[in-house]
């Protein structure tokens, strides 16, 4: 009888398999479509320095127009086409995609660096550095630091030599690494001794909380630390309101992100942000008491 059950039982799980699979299917034939149709686009979200208030870059964030239900976020479409080789065509067009933005923003005579985020799977192909030259190389007129890769600090890099190898001769190229969501996977510190990264990007959740969370608090204090230590940049991501830049700044933290600064835009709204933003009153009464 129990081999009667598990041989049902493998049975249904053998179909529903079969559903997901021609799901994914579907999926990944809508998202082609969609690539091929034009209906992706990138919003930009400001980076600032909180403490002088200039800008000091944005990151690229994928959406899809779709023409019937609007505006996506990622988290809507990417896991559907996750270890699929369609996720690099879509890779590569958010780096060419990103590469003609720093062009078209520095024609008009704004300086602007982007960061792009960059899946494990795509970091790990074997190609991955002579195809990052390839699209360097089809924007002559932009300048290869202004590119910045950021790269999940959970993604499970299986070959860490091989990994650190091609982030190394992506870096001989001038383009820049960051880690994303510092501090919420399991190779925080290996990944920070291993790998050339510049920038710490320290994870919305320890942000958010830091204020009402001694413990957040604690992480947040020792990711600085360890930034310092190891001679690269803290950026907090998630910053939400005055409150929060104001303690990061009395952390010593001076790089920022997040929807108390600016949401996410369409690339043409950057340039006029920049321009008419200033940091909140609570920023600069910082900046005095630092000075002092
Ligand atoms: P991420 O790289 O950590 O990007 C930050 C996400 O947090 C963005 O969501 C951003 O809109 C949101 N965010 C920014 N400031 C705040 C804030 O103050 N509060 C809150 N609650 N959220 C804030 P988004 O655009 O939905 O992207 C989600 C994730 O999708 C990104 O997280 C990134 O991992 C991934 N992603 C986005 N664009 C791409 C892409 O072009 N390629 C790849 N591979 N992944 C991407
Ligand atoms: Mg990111
Ligand atoms: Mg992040
Ligand atoms: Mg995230």
């Amino acid at each position: 009888e129990a081999k009667l059950a598990g041989k049902n039982r493998y049975h249904v799980f053998d179909a529903e398999q079969e559903r997901s699979t021609r799901g994914r299917h579907q999926s990944v034939a809508r998202l082609r479509r969609a690539l091929l149709a034009g209906e992706f686009v990138l919003h930009y979200q400001p980076k600032v320095d909180m403490r002088s208030g200039r800008l000091i870059g944005a990151e690229a964030l994928i959406r899809w127009q779709h023409p019937e239900l609007g505006m996506l976020l990622p988290g809507a479409f990417l896991p559907e086409i996750e270890h699929h080789a369609l996720a690099i065509d879509v890779g590569e067009w958010v780096i060419d995609t990103a590469l003609a933005q720093i062009g078209a923003w520095a024609a008009d005579g704004v300086v602007v660096p982007v960061s792009v985020n960059i899946s494990a799977q795509h970091l790990q192909r074997v190609d991955f550095a002579e195809r990052l030259q390839a699209l360097l190389q089809a924007h002559p007129e932009v300048e290869p630091a202004l590119l910045e890769l950021e790269v999940l600090e959970t993604s499970a890099l299986e070959d860490m030599a091989h990994v650190s190898a091609v982030m190394k001769a992506c870096a001989r190229m001038g383009v820049g690494f960051a880690l994303d969501d510092f501090g919420t996977g399991y190779s925080s510190l290996t990944y920070l001794k291993r790998l050339p990264v510049k920038v710490l990007k320290i994870d919305q959740s320890f942000v958010r909380d830091m204020l009402d969370d001694p413990e957040d608090l604690a992480i947040l204090q020792g990711v600085l630390g360890l930034a310092v230590a190891f001679g690269r940049i803290a950026l907090a991501e998630g910053v939400e309101s005055a409150a929060h830049g104001e303690r990061l700044l009395q952390l010593g933290c001076t790089q920022a992100q997040g929807y108390g600064i600016a949401r996410p835009m369409p690339a043409a709204a950057l340039p006029g942000w920049a321009r008419a933003w200033t940091p909140p009153p609570q920023w600069a009464a910082g900046r005095i008491l630092d000075a002092a």
